[in-house]
């Protein structure tokens, strides 16, 4: 399958793969795989693993790696001398391998030269900010109902198996690096819990303010009385289309940038934003698709991988009342 994908200038992708997928992924042409793991494929230990082994997939490799003597040399085993008499080296000698120490050795090594979003062995990020399915149910719910709060689940992960990770236009940047992930579960600062409102300037300016501006400004962010933070902020346009971003994504934006990655943060909005359509119905679909045709994806973009480096808790929730003010 990834020869024919490779023919037609097909390329294996995906934002984040689970393990049991990326150890269906084959040995010998990993596309994760370094330099140094590319000259290892015509070793001597390769081609026992390859002829001997019959390892194919990464699967066929961690099961070489994964047997009682471990997978490095220690004072129970001899596995630099191969000669380990544990049960799985003394079987890999009766089917011809002469140096089971070194190819199971081989086989970690080359397990430990993949790239670390292919890698099985890297365990993908698990902090607890990942929606259980209570809560994704919830965010279901809500997001027909003014008022109720959705949190953003910055969990990414393709579960689809190998053939849902063909994408036709591949961007050879993101294959390489992994997208952006939150660091290290830190402690979250729930006492400095913080509370931001993405306000529509022209409802709530005096509008003999805003007839003086030549562009009038339409979104605000408010962090509270007297906060450096408040910002009005000016008209953005799409680099490519030269469309106005939407206001909301540009405040979004620059409010989740001013604030600590470990503060748990809380955004109002007044209307029926396109924030809500975006972040809670439109995000899988458009990730899977790799953003093309996405109206103003650039800043869409930012916007996601600023709220999956939080590492504490971001909601949404739409104002209740029509009043306007916070
Ligand atoms: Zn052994
Ligand atoms: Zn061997």
């Amino acid at each position: 399958m990834i020869s024919i994908a490779k023919k037609h200038k097909t390329q294996l992708e995906a934002l984040k793969v689970d393990s049991e997928t990326k150890s269906l992924l084959p040995t010998w042409y990993h596309i994760g795989a370094t330099k140094a793991l590319k000259r290892l494929n015509n070793t001597a230990v390769s081609k026992c693993l390859r002829n001997t082994h019959g390892v194919i997939l990464i699967s066929d490799l961690l099961k070489v790696t994964e047997t009682t003597c471990g997978n490095e040399p220690t004072p129970d085993n001899d596995l630099i001398n191969n000669g380990c008499l544990c049960i799985e080296c003394q079987a890999m000698r009766t089917i011809g391998c002469r140096h089971p120490g070194s190819c199971k050795l081989g086989a970690f090594r080359i397990l430990s030269e993949i790239l670390p979003k292919w890698n099985p062995l890297v365990p993908n990020v698990q902090d607890g900010l990942t929606l259980m399915a209570r809560r994704v149910k919830q965010n279901e719910k809500a997001v027909l109902s003014d008022g109720d709060r959705l949190t953003f689940d910055p969990s990414i992960t393709s579960r689809g198996g190998l053939s849902e990770l063909f994408r036709i236009f591949v961007n050879q940047s993101t294959v390489d690096h992994p997208p952006s992930v939150r660091i290290k579960t830190g402690r979250q600062v729930a006492e400095e819990a913080m509370e931001i409102y993405v306000l529509d300037t022209s409802k709530n300016f005096k509008s003999e303010t805003r007839g003086k501006m030549r562009e009038p400004y339409k979104q605000a962010v408010f962090f509270g009385r007297g906060d450096e933070r408040n910002a009005i902020l000016p008209p953005v346009r799409d680099r490519i289309s030269q469309a106005k971003v939407p206001g909301s994504i540009v405040a979004t934006l620059h409010a989740a940038r001013h604030v600590p990655l470990d503060v748990p943060l809380h955004f109002v909005y007044q209307d029926n934003d396109i924030i809500f359509e975006a972040l809670f119905k439109h995000l899988p679909e458009w990730e899977d698709r790799g953003w093309i045709d996405v109206p103003f994806h650039n800043h869409l973009k930012a916007l996601v991988s600023t709220l999956r480096s939080r590492c504490a808790i971001t909601s949404f929730r739409r104002k209740a009342n029509a009043s306007g003010k916070p």
